[in-house]
């Protein structure tokens, strides 16, 4: 994420404050009065200025036409002339050809990205859970019926992570694959959407914490939800008194992390689901990042407050496979205490002509891939093997987390209790952007965080091999970022300071839209275009 971050800033940066500064002269007065209101937005604004809209828009397209020149390398482009071969092209050559394609991707295993990629770093098993896959690749999930392997294999991976959630299995506890966390996240929401209509409730709301995954916001987005957010406190853990207060008679979900991904910290998950019992209310634990670690990390004897069945009011959970559970990616399971809230999880519609249609999650046609790898992962990798990578795991992030506070000048934030770390500057003359651009000349491609400014570090088995030198080039680049203070002018650090400045959130959200709308197209040249449209 990191150079796209540093790049994608540096255009926001641009287009926002180039379109701010067309005709601000003329908007300053009515500026100035807004800034008064405060809550005003720049979408209001741009009622009130003609032509303004229009302005913004042309300077997003130029600068996020520029973002992905930035980003991608011309040879890495698609041509707009892209066509199927007139003739099939020989197999070694297809293969010859993605092997070269792939030498352009992160490589996760040399231990420099903070993040994506999970490997149990042992080739028998990896090469267990990608065999599964294979096996299953071209067999559909959306038929259980004529798949009745892929059924046995899903209930049997939601089985096995229900009791690792010491979930009440025999009472009706149950559990769904899907494809991983964000899509647990969505089923989640629909179903608790589903249940409040259920009980009346029209305008359904869910209490979240700023540091909740943003799969949250995007499905209440798309479901129709409304989103309250709640802050956290000083240990990072999301504010209970303030989710007391947000309560009202349309709450219909209670969300908590463990542990919420910007820090590492778990929520107090027994506050949040007392509060939520107390009112009758589901609560979510969103364990996608934890779910398949944290119960090997308390087996192992590290000191861990309780996040899952264990806890009553907790409703539901969210743990991905493709994570800690290092199977292929497309994996996950959402798990519910009752199987009469996972019914509102499901969609049938029985006037299809197309026969009886009902499915679980947001897809249709599920590959069974992904099913086969998880259960392989889980099968292959075991208990004994799942203690051992968490041990690790942990020895590597306690080395971290020492080694980081001891660097002056750092700290780590709050107190993370597993393998998911952030650290901040505690000497203002420490800008982390130019750090990690610092870090990033000698390879280290690091997670960068904002709200406060900080570095995220997913740790992995691979890193427990880089940890000395990944600390001994931290604590040099610190003193090379005190030594050089005009660098806060540069790099990823004067642009990440620009978009502080940028008064409104929503046009930097404009600006990601639209480019994705340029990252998932052709490069067409703007000569190009002219061309084309002249002959239209
Ligand atoms: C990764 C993650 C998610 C989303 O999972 P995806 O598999 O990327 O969709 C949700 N919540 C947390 C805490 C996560 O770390």
């Amino acid at each position: 994420m990191s150079a796209l971050a540093a790049s994608i800033q540096a255009h926001v940066a641009n287009a926002s404050l180039l379109a701010l500064a067309w005709d601000l002269f003329s908007i300053l007065a009515l500026l100035h009065f807004l800034n008064k209101l405060r809550k005003v937005r720049l979408g209001a604004l741009l009622k009130f200025v003609p032509g303004l809209d229009g302005k913004i828009h042309k300077q997003i397209d130029d600068e996020t036409r520029k973002a992905v020149a930035d980003l991608f390398k011309p040879e890495m482009t698609t041509s707009a002339d892209e066509r199927v071969p007139d003739k099939g092209m020989a197999p070694e050559q297809v293969l010859e050809h993605l092997k070269k394609l792939q030498k352009s991707n992160a490589d996760a295993q040399k231990g420099r990205i903070f993040a994506y990629v999970y490997d149990p770093l042992q080739e028998g098993i990896s090469k267990c859970i990608h065999d599964a896959a294979h096996i299953f690749m071209e067999h559909n999930a959306l038929s259980p019926m004529t798949f009745p392997a892929l059924r046995k294999m899903e209930v049997d991976v939601a089985t096995m992570a229900l009791n690792l959630q010491n979930a009440p299995v025999k009472e009706g506890a149950v559990g769904c694959m899907t494809s991983g966390g964000s899509e647990s996240i969505l089923m989640a929401l629909k179903a608790y959407r589903e249940r409040a209509a259920a009980k009346g409730i029209q305008n359904p709301e869910v209490i979240l914490c700023v540091t909740a995954h943003g799969a949250f916001p995007k499905g209440c987005h798309m479901f129709g939800i409304k989103t309250v957010y709640v802050p956290h406190d000083k240990a990072y853990q999301v504010d209970v008194a303030a989710i007391r207060k947000a309560i009202t008679k349309n709450t219909c979900l209670l969300v908590a992390s463990a542990p919420q991904y910007p820090h590492g910290i778990i929520d107090p998950i027994e506050a949040v689901a007392a509060l939520a019992a107390e009112h009758d209310i589901p609560c979510h634990v969103d364990a996608c990042v934890g779910g398949f670690i944290l119960p090997w990390i308390e087996k192992c004897g590290f000191k861990l407050p309780l996040w899952d069945y264990r806890v009553k009011g907790v409703t539901s959970i969210s743990a991905d496979l493709h994570k800690y559970g290092f199977a292929s990616k497309g994996a996950s399971v959402l798990t519910f205490r009752s199987s009469k809230d996972r019914y509102f999880q499901f969609y049938a519609c029985a006037h299809w002509p197309g026969g009886l249609f009902v499915s679980p999650g947001l897809a249709g046609t599920r590959s069974g891939g992904p099913i086969a790898a998880a259960w392989a992962a889980l099968k292959c990798i075991g208990a004994d093997g799942y203690m051992s990578l968490a041990k690790t795991m942990m020895e590597t992030s306690y080395k971290f987390q020492d080694g980081v506070n001891a660097i002056k000048g750092l700290e780590i934030i709050g107190q993370p209790q597993m393998t998911l770390v952030a650290f901040r500057p505690t000497d203002p003359a420490i800008n982390v952007y130019v750090l990690s651009d610092l870090m990033q000349k000698r390879g280290w491609t690091l997670e960068k965080q904002h709200k406060p400014d900080s570095i995220h570090c997913t740790l992995m088995p691979t890193h427990a091999r880089i940890a000395d030198q990944f600390l001994v080039d931290l604590k040099e680049c610190v003193a090379e970022t005190l030594a050089h203070p005009e660098l806060k002018n540069d790099g990823s650090a004067a642009m990440y300071g620009m978009v502080a400045k940028v008064p409104d959130e929503s046009i930097v959200d404009k600006f990601l839209c639209e480019l994705m709308n340029k990252i998932y197209a052709p490069a067409v040249s703007v000569e190009e275009r002219k061309e084309a449209k002249k002959t239209d």
